[in-house]
């Protein structure tokens, strides 16, 4: 099929008179710019952007939007939030589990989001036994990418521990929880039932420091890597300063410097928020060729913090946006979120100019 945008932004900068045709599976085959519209193309009102991947989301909890809103005794923290989330967590069926996510896929792209990394976590029945197929609610968000046509990474996500150190995990954990074997016969089973399907990718998700030992983390990225060395490897951290202050408590160490310090970490990792990172980890991360998985607008529904965008452009880091929990689902409210708290904080104007691009919005 054939479209045709007066004017289009392509990897060189904006282009007039642009034919797009896609072949039969939907993909884009030719791009030309200062083109003619054929005969049968498909002429586009307004002017045409790249899709946006969002890189971080946790499809369940587009259902649960707006239920944590309401203030309760204590003050609300990310962590009050984190109980209401997992109440809701114990009553979610696989059924119910596909029909949010179709929900949501078909919000993201009418957002301008094509696809999206799920950070998979919901893997077992209410109170922790595991389904007869292990990949039951995972296959439910397979079947909703493929309904709605988006670009899918799926994260399974490893859960194992409450606390740093190897803490027993809470009862309201008990859908997530998964050891080293469980897990990667998870991740096999997905990749033996899935691999092959058009834009699709198959990675894991440590799902924090918090959740994982150093001894399960290798031996799982060991186990991993037999299996496909290039897989995308997610983990959030250094969300929240008391998790920063935990880590050290634990380790004498930062999340993000105790990362570095024990793996590899390279192109292939997302690290989500680092919200709370130090001019020497914003180094680190830039330098690595790391994604900061930025989730501006879930950040601040948290109370999360601000991530120091400033100090991370001037090592030209990579980073991307997710919407995350879902509070919104737009690609302009959290890239203009990201820009806009910084200009809050710090007084000034255009923090996400870089010396090789100077317009923001450009650069966003
Ligand atoms: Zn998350």
């Amino acid at each position: 099929m054939d479209f045709f945008a007066k004017s289009a932004l392509l990897s060189r900068g904006w282009a007039q008179d642009v034919l797009l045709r896609t072949d039969e599976d939907g993909l884009l085959s030719e791009v030309r710019s200062n083109a003619r519209p054929t005969r049968a193309s498909l002429r586009l009102a307004g002017p045409v952007l790249p899709g946006m991947p969002n890189l971080h989301s946790h499809a369940f909890q587009r259902a649960m939007a707006g239920l944590a809103e309401s203030a309760g005794k204590e003050p609300d923290s990310f962590w009050t939030w984190r109980e209401v989330m997992y109440r809701f967590v114990s009553r979610l069926d696989p059924e119910q589990l596909g029909a949010i996510a179709a929900q949501l896929y078909l919000e993201m792209l009418k957002a301008g989001y094509t696809s999206v990394a799920e950070f998979h976590y919901l893997h077992h029945q209410p109170g922790g036994r595991p389904y007869d197929d292990l990949g039951e609610m995972a296959n439910r968000i397979v079947r909703a990418a493929q309904q709605t046509g988006i670009g899918l990474t799926l994260l399974p996500v490893l859960y194992a521990y409450g606390g740093f150190g190897g803490k027993q995990p809470a009862r309201g954990q008990a859908r997530f929880i998964n050891g080293a074997d469980r897990f990667l016969r998870l991740v096999q089973e997905l990749k033996a039932r899935h691999d092959n399907k058009l834009n699709m990718r198959i990675g894991i998700a440590p799902h924090s420091l918090r959740a994982v030992t150093k001894g399960l983390l290798s031996e799982t990225l060991t186990g991993l890597n037999r299996m496909d060395d290039t897989a995308p490897v997610h983990i959030h951290i250094a969300e929240q300063t008391r998790e920063v202050e935990d880590c050290q408590e634990w380790s004498g160490m930062r999340p993000v410097t105790w990362l570095y310090n024990h793996f590899d970490v390279g192109q292939r990792w997302c690290l989500v928020h680092a919200t709370h990172i130090n001019r020497m980890e914003a180094w680190m991360v830039s330098n690595s060729g790391a994604v900061a998985g930025l989730c501006p607008t879930t950040e601040a529904n948290l109370g999360d913090g601000i991530f120091p965008l400033g100090l991370y452009m001037r090592g030209e880091g990579s980073f991307g946006i997710g919407s995350d929990s879902h509070i919104s689902v737009s690609p302009i409210e959290d890239l203009r979120w990201l820009e806009y708290v910084q200009r809050l904080r710090r007084e000034i104007r255009n923090v996400a100019a870089t010396d090789r691009q100077r317009h923001v919005g450009m650069r966003l």
